[in-house]
């Protein structure tokens, strides 16, 4: 699916006007109208008499000048943190996952592409200079799908370029699409490693609105791998329900007999967690769906969770399944406890908690 086709309005900031990006980016969604703004607030007065808002907001563009922020990944308090950094060029995302948290955060934004592409190449340069030679895991796919808008914006091309080729920086560019071809049609920088999100064949069909179907991503995963990329995968947000056992076995073989360990990055495991705000949304935007319904505890950073010997036995699963294929050291957790990270890991209490899988990348 081409999530640009869903667009049917298109705003420009004043500033940006004039920018040759903007030319062509337009040129591409012609004849959609476009309309010239001096601020974002234009927009969100319109969108908010939606029925909607949040759908109708995956449906407009703006192109704007954004200041890129390169910071530590906020993560979530109380929790092990795995030293990525994320990079927000744009603002949300026209894939509507029922779980998906931007719905909750973000106030009435639209589809918002940065579009001052001089001033990036000087931010990442001031960014680079100042690291002490530690090695960075840095991502787009905090704010939005990395690759959903790619084929208008030509972003991830570009920011491979920027960033190929730099020693001891890792560039993940994450999706839940097939939008690889930008990628395609240059020679693989080796520290860019293409990512994608993956859940059970049924959760992607129920939960992952406009995303690509499993078999269309593992099929552009294993693409970037003959064209000579890393690539890593987020089992996130894993989800209880009656027939997870199977189904989510059933995808990890396919991928692990898809996809040769040493072109494996690393692979995230999380389950479902959410504020309760989110959850009043999501029930009133996706009422078919059940992923809220089952038994959830609060935890120490507010957020909703399985509790802990759930979230255990499901990371305990995924962990064995990657044992047998030899590939169980690739495994990280995302936004968990140093207590579940020490059972997960088989570690006793005292000591260093160690759990770093990036540790081949020294
Ligand atoms: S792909 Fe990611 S950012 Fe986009 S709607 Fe789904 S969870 Fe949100």
């Amino acid at each position: 699916m081409q999530q640009n086709k869903q667009i049917k309005n298109i705003f420009v900031d004043r500033q940006v006007k004039n920018l040759p990006q903007v030319e062509r980016i337009l040129s591409q969604l012609q004849p959609l109208p476009v309309q010239v703004v001096d601020t974002v607030e234009e927009i969100k007065e319109d969108l908010c008499l939606s029925p909607d808002p949040i759908a109708e907001s995956k449906k407009v563009l703006f192109l704007t000048r954004e200041k890129s922020v390169i910071r530590p990944c906020p993560c979530t308090q109380g929790c092990v943190c795995c030293h990525y950094w994320t990079l927000d060029l744009n603002l949300n995302c026209p894939l509507d996952c029922s779980y998906c948290i931007l719905q909750a955060y973000l106030n009435l934004q639209p589809l918002t592409l940065a579009v001052n592409q001089e001033d990036l190449q000087v931010e990442l340069d001031t960014f680079f200079s100042r690291q002490n030679g530690e090695v960075l895991r840095i991502g787009t796919g905090e704010l939005g799908d990395s690759l959903a808008l790619d084929s208008i914006s030509g972003q991830a091309s570009l920011l491979a370029g920027l960033v190929g080729g730099r020693k001891r920086v890792w560039l993940e560019l994450k999706t839940k699409t097939a939008g690889i071809d930008s990628l395609m049609a240059m020679p693989a920088p080796e520290n860019v490693v293409l990512a994608w999100s993956l859940n059970s064949k049924r959760i992607i069909n129920s939960e992952e609105g406009g995303s690509a179907n499993f078999e269309e991503r593992l099929r552009a995963a294993f693409r970037a791998v003959e064209q000579g990329y890393r690539v890593a995968f987020h089992l996130d947000p894993i989800i209880y329900y009656s027939d997870w056992e199977r189904e989510y076995e059933d995808i990890i073989v396919e991928l692990l007999k898809k996809i040769p360990g040493e072109a494996l990055a690393w692979v995230s495991l999380g389950t479902l967690r959410f504020p309760a705000k989110l959850r009043e949304i999501a029930r009133w935007r996706f009422p078919q769906s059940m992923i809220y319904e089952g038994e959830f505890i609060r935890s120490w950073d507010g957020k909703f969770r399985y509790p802990r010997p759930l979230r255990l036995k499901l990371y305990e699963k995924f962990k064995k399944i990657f044992q047998e294929y030899g590939l169980s050291h690739k495994l990280y957790l995302c936004m968990e406890s140093s207590e579940v990270w020490r059972e997960f890991l088989g570690q006793n209490k005292k000591g260093k908690l160690y759990t770093s899988p990036f540790c081949w990348l020294d």
